[in-house]
């Protein structure tokens, strides 16, 4: 089973993606955590090339090759061996974000991000949580760790807030997709993705 967390930044996906991990450890089930951008030790170094520089470093097209190139390696590297060994797999951003990011948010690629998925990647997960929140709080939380190192940190709130439109756009016509409020504290947003998940997953 393939689960992916999607959100805008600062959302609280690293945190839920860990909690959800946890949990089906704890019930037996043999699962891997993973992240986007990177996953696999070649996506991370992609990763870097994404987020490290100037913000104006990579126009909107390289910038997509570049996202779809490190999915392309997680996905054949790590995702594609542990789904055939029958893991659960639990990823901390996926293709949505690239739909979302580069594909609404980040000059009209829609066409050309849905063209790169269906020849380079053509995999999608079971579930994915959406977890939704204000931006200006998401952008809060997320300050309070910046690292000054993330090329995408100054993008600011309009566009916190085009992402958000975005992911409720991909929720309401994707049905794979479930929006998890994700206010409150870290157990009780989790226990809203536990109580979704075992009601329709569960067992
Ligand atoms: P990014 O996309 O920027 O990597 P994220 O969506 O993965 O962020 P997290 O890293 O899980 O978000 O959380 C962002 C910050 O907010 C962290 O410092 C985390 O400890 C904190 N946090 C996570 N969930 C909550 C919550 N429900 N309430 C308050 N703080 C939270
Ligand atoms: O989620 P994480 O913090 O690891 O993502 C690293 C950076 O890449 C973030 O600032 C996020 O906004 C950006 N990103 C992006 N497009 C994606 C995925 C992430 O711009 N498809």
């Amino acid at each position: 089973m393939f689960i992916t967390f999607e959100g805008i930044d600062g959302s609280g996906k690293s945190t839920q993606s860990r909690m959800l991990a946890d949990h089906l450890i704890r019930a037996g089930r043999d699962v891997i955590l993973t992240r986007e951008p990177g996953g696999s030790p070649g996506a991370e170094e992609i990763r870097r090339l994404l987020v490290e520089g100037d913000p104006d470093r990579w126009s909107a097209e390289t910038e997509l090759l570049l996202f779809t190139a490190a999915r392309r390696d997680h996905v054949e590297r790590k995702i594609q061996p542990a789904l055939a060994a029958g893991q659960t797999v639990i990823s901390d951003r996926f293709a949505d974000s690239t739909r979302v990011y580069q594909g609404a948010a980040r000059g009209d690629l829609r066409a050309k991000v849905d063209l790169l998925h269906r020849e380079m990647i053509g995999l999608e997960p079971d579930l994915t949580y959406i977890i939704d929140m204000d931006a200006k709080a998401a952008l809060g939380r997320g300050k309070a760790r910046l690292s000054g190192e993330d090329r995408f940190e100054d993008m600011g709130l309009s566009f916190q807030e085009q992402l958000r439109a975005g992911f409720h756009a991909l929720a309401s016509s994707a049905p794979r997709c479930t929006l998890i409020d994700g206010t409150g504290s870290a157990e009780d947003v989790h226990a809203r993705v536990i109580a979704h998940f075992e009601a329709h997953h569960g067992g």
